[in-house]
């Protein structure tokens, strides 16, 4: 029988110090413990790990949970375990593997977290038929799908050792899914219709604008001098983090620092430590930048140019604000943004081609259009918005913003062309 509902509220208080759930997860909870496999897509920082963590705990048994990259699963490691849950990583980077394997054999975890590719392995798989498995949680779901924005082949592995556990409740997890890549979620994980979960993808607190570039150090340097809190600027390509890095911490006086992969493990650390430690430090970065992260008083992202897509757009500059204070996010694009992005079109496979083109003519709409920016991105994500925020460019300066759109219609032109072909 599913833990009734003092347990739970018990059990949130006591093991993860949370007075109350937030936005949908009471609902994915309930689902969980009521052996119901679901797909929650809730935006980045909702808190989607507390959906599969909490019903580990009260459960019997262990919660297997699939995540796509090591840094991630140790970060998750790090915080289950100083809320006292019991949890492990069973990865190549793992020295302490046989005490893993020896606590889950002896039913003594709560978690445990593995690399999709894991689930391949025909004695993976036996160790977990020998031992008693509560739940599969499989974070960043979307990674199954080839609609999603960051296809994993390995997570179509996830499948068939699934389906060999077809009483295992499974909980899939996102933040980022359109129409068609919740449904192929759905599909390709063998959750029910019925078992989807949407939040809200609203961020109200943040306030969008996205002006064309023209000076990018002056017009960085004008955001960063308007928002004197944390910030995060992305940039292009790792010459760029660095040569912007550079012009803006000698002209704005604040402490400006670069990240990207390119930098030395140490490097990068000692970059992130400090950001996460600071009031006031601006981050340039890549997209390499932000995944894990839990700094909830950034207070704005700006865009040196267009990210991958909308999906990467809304992801990244869901980053500003999660604490609910006003926050900004604003992009500068330029039509040569566009011309690199066709160029990685023209790249990639023939399957993929299609899904990327719809991601990226939709932040073509986003960049120009003339309605309002958040009711042009949540109805990206299938939401009813009003049709104006009050809190975003185009709502706020209708007049500055024709003259963009008349820009940027030009400009885009391109875009839509190369989808005609
Ligand atoms: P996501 O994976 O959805 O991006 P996380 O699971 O990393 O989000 O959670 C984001 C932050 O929200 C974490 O700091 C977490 O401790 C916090 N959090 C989660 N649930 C609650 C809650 N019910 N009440 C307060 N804080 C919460
Ligand atoms: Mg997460």
């Amino acid at each position: 029988p599913a833990p009734d509902p003092a347990q739970v509220r018990a059990a949130l208080q006591e093991t993860f110090g949370f007075s109350g759930f937030r936005g949908v997860q009471d609902q994915v909870v309930e689902r969980v413990l009521n052996g119901h496999s679901t797909l929650a897509v809730m935006p980045t920082g909702a808190g989607k790990s507390l959906t599969y963590q909490l019903p580990a705990v009260l459960l019997e048994g262990t919660c297997v949970v699939v995540s796509p990259l090591i840094a991630l699963m140790h970060d998750q490691l790090r915080s289950a375990r100083a809320n006292g849950i019991r949890a492990a990583t069973l990865t190549s980077a793992d020295a302490d593997w046989r005490e893993t394997l020896d606590a889950f054999r002896a039913g003594q975890l709560d978690l445990l977290y593995i690399a999709p590719e894991r689930a391949s392995q025909p004695a993976f798989r036996d160790l977990l038929a020998s031992s008693r498995i509560a739940l599969f949680a499989i974070d960043e779901a979307h990674c199954v799908s080839e609609w999603g924005h960051d296809f994993r082949p390995d997570y179509r592995l996830l499948r068939p050792l699934l389906d060999a556990f077809p009483h295992v409740p499974r909980l899939a997890l996102t933040a980022t899914a359109d129409h068609h890549t919740r449904q192929d979620i759905l599909a390709q994980l063998g959750i029910a219709e019925d078992g989807l979960i949407v939040a809200g993808f609203d961020r109200p607190n943040i306030r969008y604008a996205i002006r064309p570039r023209d000076s990018i150090a002056r017009q960085l340097k004008g955001v960063i001098d308007e928002n004197p809190g944390p910030g995060i600027i992305y940039a292009p390509t790792r010459a760029r983090v660095e040569q912007l890095a550079e012009t803006l911490a000698a002209q704005t006086g604040r402490r400006v620092l670069p990240y990207h992969a390119g930098l030395a493990p140490e490097v990068r650390a000692r970059n992130q430590a400090a950001f996460v430690a600071s009031e006031d430090m601006v981050m340039v970065a890549t997209v390499a930048f932000g995944m894990g992260i839990d700094k909830p008083d950034v207070r704005f992202v700006a865009h040196a140019g267009i990210p991958k897509s909308i999906e990467g757009y809304y992801q990244e500059t869901g980053r500003a604000g999660r604490d609910g204070d006003p926050s900004v996010a604003v992009m500068f694009w330029g039509a040569d943004d566009f011309a690199r992005a066709r160029m990685r079109l023209a790249e990639v496979d023939e399957a993929r081609q299609q899904s990327e083109r719809q991601r990226l003519e939709a932040l073509a709409r986003l960049i120009e259009t003339a309605d309002c920016r958040r009711a042009v991105l949540l109805r990206h994500f299938g939401e009813s918005p009003p049709a104006r925020c009050g809190n975003c460019d185009t709502c706020l300066e209708p007049v500055d913003v024709i003259d963009a759109t008349t820009l940027a219609r030009k400009l885009l032109s391109a875009v839509y062309r190369t989808g005609q072909t």
